[in-house]
């Protein structure tokens, strides 16, 4: 959780800019405002570092979510296949759009499987919402080119895995538009915060509408602007946008130390043939905020799982944690709502308490993983190390 674990002097300094002028605003009141635009220039520097042409910047990554399907024109009766582990945020936003999320396998990158992907796709199927989860990414060449061929958009949701690259392009930039979140938990924070980038000029003018109540965003006067669209409210204050543009500026610093102690962490690992890393598709780019690993199979994940936490070294064992795998999700398996979902929605939706994933089910159940913090000092890292050895030569000899 690297973002929180930073936060000092440049995040108060931007904030205190903002607050001076007194306008929390993000668009208009350009003589006010004395030249701060913090969410503008996020979004500049944010688009130069991935090397793309448009950014907008919004008050969460659900939002981002949300603001992408809109602005590639998903929508009622569309199909978009979703990951069955993620965070549940994308596959809410699919179902906020008044489409219908449909699952497929994972691989061994925890991500969508190529294969996986090309075996959910029917007529109905619009888009792929493809999440980079914890840091690293999925097999995104082979999955764009497979979205190539049949037609299909391709939306990367890459919240948990800001920084992360597959042959130095960053997660993101591989699809038709990329989605961040600057929550509390992600790898740089805003407090809250998101963002979506593209290079297509249409896409980028929808998202700033639609996440404005469809303001065209012209001029300085918003009572004169006009609505072109639709949309909601999804916009960020000029004080988070403040908070994330320092932590912004921290982000090559907060990757080169979580790859260095995810690199020590990784010795633990070392004369246990029995278990396997994920699989990151480059590993120079993997962001590293986290070191996944697959044990032989389920009941050595527990026992390794529970051993650890003994040890004071607490892995997360996904499988079992009730938010961030479908077979856990049992609002979604009742599509339990606040509010009576569109009955086209309902009709359309597939029983989720009946979808069967057997290769997730068998890789979930074998993996688990430990957070890298930015707080750890070499020594934590070194006693880290020892004791993970410790526990696994326990657990399966050697
Ligand atoms: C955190 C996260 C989101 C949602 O971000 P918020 O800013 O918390 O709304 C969306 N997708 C994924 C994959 C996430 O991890």
């Amino acid at each position: 959780m690297p973002g929180m674990e930073l936060f000092g002097e440049e995040e108060r300094k931007e904030v205190m800019d903002v607050l001076e002028t007194g306008i929390l605003f993000r668009y208009n009141f350009d003589g006010p405002r004395k030249g701060i635009w913090k969410a503008r220039t996020f979004e500049e520097e944010f688009a130069r570092y991935h090397g793309v042409k448009h950014c907008h910047m919004c008050a969460n990554g659900t939002a981002a979510d949300i603001i992408s399907l809109a602005s590639v024109g998903v929508g009622a009766g569309d199909e978009v296949i979703v990951p069955p582990f993620s965070f549940i945020a994308p596959i809410e936003a699919v179902l906020t759009v008044g489409a219908v999320p449909v699952f497929a396998e994972i691989d061994e990158t925890l991500c969508l499987s190529p294969d996986g992907i090309e075996a959910a796709v029917t007529p109905r199927t619009k888009a792929v919402l493809l999440v980079h989860l914890f840091g690293s990414m999925a097999r995104v060449e082979e999955i764009a080119r497979v979205c190539e061929k049949r037609g299909l958009i391709l939306i990367e949701d890459a919240a948990p895995a800001l920084g992360a690259s597959v042959g130095g392009r960053l997660a993101g930039t591989f699809g038709k538009v990329g989605c961040f979140s600057f929550d509390f938990f992600k790898v740089i924070t805003a407090g809250e915060g998101g963002a979506v980038i593209t290079d297509d000029r249409e896409v980028y003018e929808t998202a700033h509408m639609y996440g404005d109540h469809g303001h065209d965003h012209l001029g300085d006067n918003r009572g004169a602007e006009k609505h072109p669209i639709l949309g909601l409210n999804f916009r960020v204050s000029e004080l988070h946008a403040a908070v994330g543009l320092a932590q912004l500026r921290k982000l090559d610093a907060i990757l080169a130390r979580q790859r260095r102690f995810q690199a020590r962490l990784r010795e633990a690992f070392s004369g246990f043939p029995q278990i396997a890393f994920r699989e990151v598709p480059d590993p120079a780019g993997d962001s590293a905020t986290t070191l996944g690993f697959l044990l032989p199979d389920a009941a050595t994940a527990a026992r390794v799982h529970e051993e650890l936490g003994k040890a004071g070294i607490g892995t997360a064992y996904w499988y079992r944690n009730n938010f961030h795998y479908l077979r856990n999700w049992e609002h979604l398996k009742g599509l339990k709502s606040a509010y009576r979902l569109p009955i086209r929605l309902l009709e359309d939706c597939p029983d989720y308490a009946g979808v069967r994933l057997p290769r997730t089910e068998e890789i979930m159940s074998r993996m688990q993983m430990i957070e890298i913090r930015l707080s750890w000092t070499e020594e934590h890292v070194d006693t880290i190390t020892e004791k993970t050895r410790e526990v696994l030569r326990k657990v399966l000899g050697g």
